[in-house]
């Protein structure tokens, strides 16, 4: 992908503060270390940042590639890293979690409290038949119990797979049967707007449609919305956890014990079913939260705002932050309720100090206007994250200036579900940062931008991103299907993964990421990235979003074909579209200037934020969109088809 301009190349950079640095948790001989050797460096942080029943014998068993074992021999209990040993050591009155419900409840919960809650939840678990090597499904919205139960089921040496709870009965039905789950968890129903929502119902409907495996459904009152009940079948969280002991001895579990199964986001197609295990997962999120974020438990007040549905929420939520006895805030709600300051709200009342986010939430908060974050004294705030899509260096910087005050690190995060935790990220110590770029590969990681023939490309260069060494949190493969595994990651270029995202190197080496491989246009012989032509069009004044497709053209093979959204207060003009169109042309070059562009109220987006640029693909080239069932708003697909049948082309 050449663009006829490179803007990147002559990035300024933000170096950190000289007593920023001077702290660092992380500093330079990081990176001199895990080079020096590699699996020596992966063997410290395993034993600095985790806790083993039994030592490990080996590092790495790579000799059954692509399936990795990591830590072999080493046994452990990943509960107990996450929760016992922080009261083991002093520290129980510690917050670990303060929940604030979107109504406006709280609730602080103490280590002490978490460990007595995880103990009774796996005494509760086991006393429905649950066991080692079992999967649990859980369905939950962002409530403390939602962490107790994945906490629950790790302490016993069974699998859950979350399911996020903006999914339906249909998406519910097909994970429980495709891990075989013995127990769901599930509430009855949740806060969203302002409005009671229900979550039981969709279980019911999802095992009357037929799930052999599942015994038993444990339900948390939450709204106390009514439900309907299963009598020998259905059993509430609170009497379950009531009439259970308040000690649970802990086993210890095997390195490659799995830990849980999670699907993708289905951003580029069917989600994949994930085999995440313990020991190395655990190792690579507790050492990335804590270099990564420049944690200490005894100053920081965390806060990722993803969901347990999503990986980012299994790793920089709950196993993560919890491996590193942190406190954290977990808001069930959404950020406009009861309005658009609530985020930085609950950044003053905590004094939150580390932000992780999304990009979508943060071109949302900049399309909402800069006078929500305003009425709060942001000050606390002393590293700032960003993952889950390409963070434009539009939006990089206003997250700097508006949330950051000018004076956090930023860290954009580069890393997927399958890679279990961050992969390619600056440390907020040491890196000179770059608007836009996510840079270089952690220390412990190997990463390549590679061309077709899996050849290096060089300065400037654009390719395919691989990861051309194992590393801890790697997944073990594709759940019950081992070819897919082979065909998704390890076949395009052998002996590596291939991560299905396209990159650029620039001149100092730094890596920029540019969208799927599958979204890359050729226009005329010009391969152009989607990243790239949106980040022009979001650095104009008057943009909010935007997203690129190519549709085909009979002329240039592929036209840029753009949707956007624009900046609250904007409206759209006669002059608006041609001026887009221009500044483009002048950003990036003229053979990048969208054919056609159209504004829209809302994008596609998966239920984790990601824009869906396939459906928009569909509806450039003027077919029915393809599966949308994992989309937030399918009406939102229905009115851009409208629009776009509307627009004359030019
Ligand atoms: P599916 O694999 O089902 O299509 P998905 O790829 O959206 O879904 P995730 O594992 O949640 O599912 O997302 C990982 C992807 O998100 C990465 O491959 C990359 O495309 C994108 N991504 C994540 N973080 C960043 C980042 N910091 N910069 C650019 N892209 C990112
Ligand atoms: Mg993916």
């Amino acid at each position: 992908m050449s663009t006829p301009q490179d803007q990147s190349t002559t990035q300024a950079t933000v170096p950190p503060s000289p007593e920023f640095a001077a702290q660092a948790v992380a500093q330079a001989d990081l990176y001199e270390r895990a080079a020096a050797d590699r699996l020596g460096f992966w063997a410290e942080q395993a034993r600095e940042n985790v806790t083993w029943d039994t030592d490990f014998t080996d590092v790495l068993d790579w000799s059954g590639a692509p399936f990795a074992k990591w830590f072999v021999g080493g046994r452990l209990n990943v509960a107990v890293n996450c929760v016992d040993r922080h009261v083991e050591a002093g520290n129980g009155d510690r917050v670990a979690l303060h929940f604030e419900g979107e109504p406006g409840d709280t609730r602080a919960v103490t280590y002490a409290e978490l460990h007595e809650q995880v103990q009774r939840a796996a005494n509760a678990l086991q006393a429905l038949g649950v066991q080692a090597g079992d999967r649990v499904a859980i369905y939950l919205p962002m409530l403390v119990e939602s962490i107790v139960a994945m906490l629950a089921c790790a302490r016993l040496g069974a699998a859950h797979s979350v399911v996020f709870g903006g999914f339906s009965a249909d998406a519910l039905n097909s994970r429980i049967n495709d891990a075989e789950a013995k127990l769901v968890i599930t509430c009855d129903g949740s806060y969203r707007r302002g409005k009671p929502t229900t979550l039981k119902p969709a279980v019911d409907a999802a095992l009357a449609k037929g799930a052999p495996s599942v015994t038993n459904v444990l339900v948390v009152r939450r709204n106390g919305e009514e439900v309907d009940w299963v009598e020998g079948r259905d059993v509430w969280w609170h009497e379950a956890l009531e009439g259970a002991a308040p000690q649970h001895e802990a086993e210890s579990f095997d390195a490659e014990n799995p830990l849980f199964v999670l699907y993708t986001s289905g951003t580029t197609g069917k989600p994949k079913g994930i085999l995440h295990t313990s020991g190395g997962y655990l190792v690579q999120t507790a050492y990335t939260t804590k270099n990564v974020f420049d944690v200490k438990p005894e100053r920081d007040v965390y806060w990722c705002t993803a969901d347990i549905g999503w990986v980012t929420g299994h790793s920089y939520i709950v196993y993560g932050p919890l491996a590193n006895g942190l406190t954290q805030v977990v808001y069930e709600g959404t950020p406009d309720t009861p309005d658009k300051d609530r985020w930085w709200s609950i950044v003053e009342k905590y004094g939150v100090t580390v932000l992780y986010t999304a990009p979508t939430a943060i071109r949302t908060c900049m399309k909402w206007g800069e006078e929500h974050p305003a009425k709060h004294d942001l000050s606390s705030l002393r590293v700032l994250g960003s993952v889950g899509e390409n963070i434009n260096p539009e939006a990089w910087n206003w997250y700097r200036r508006v949330i950051g005050s000018d004076r956090t690190p930023i860290a954009d995060t580069w890393w997927q579900t399958e890679t279990g935790a961050q992969m390619i990220a600056p440390l907020p110590g040491v890196t000179a940062l770059k608007a836009g770029s996510a840079q270089v590969p952690l220390p412990g990681i190997v990463a390549e931008v590679v061309d077709d023939a899996g050849e290096p490309v060089g300065p400037g260069q654009t390719g395919y991103l691989v990861l051309t060494e194992p590393w801890p949190a790697m997944l073990r493969g594709i759940w019950g299907d081992e070819q897919r595994f082979k065909d998704t990651y390890w076949s395009r270029f052998p002996g590596r993964y291939f991560a299905g995202d396209g990159a650029k190197r620039d001149d100092d080496g730094d890596i920029w990421l540019l969208g799927r491989v599958d979204d890359v246009m050729n226009v005329s012989g010009h391969r152009l990235s989607t990243a790239e032509i949106e980040s022009a069009l979001v650095s104009h004044p008057d943009v909010a979003e935007a997203a690129v497709v190519g549709a085909t053209d009979e002329t240039t093979g592929q036209a840029v074909v753009a949707f956007v959204i624009l900046r609250g207060g904007h409206e759209q003009g006669p002059d608006t579209v041609a001026d887009l169109r221009n500044h483009v042309a002048k950003e990036i070059g003229p053979i990048a200037k969208p054919k056609s562009i159209m504004v829209v109220a809302e994008l596609p987006k998966t239920r984790s934020g990601k824009i869906m640029r396939r459906l928009l693909r569909d509806v450039a080239e003027h077919r029915t969109p393809g599966d949308v069932t994992t989309l937030t708003d399918s009406s939102v697909m229905d009115a851009i088809s409208a629009g776009m049948n509307a627009t004359p082309q030019d």
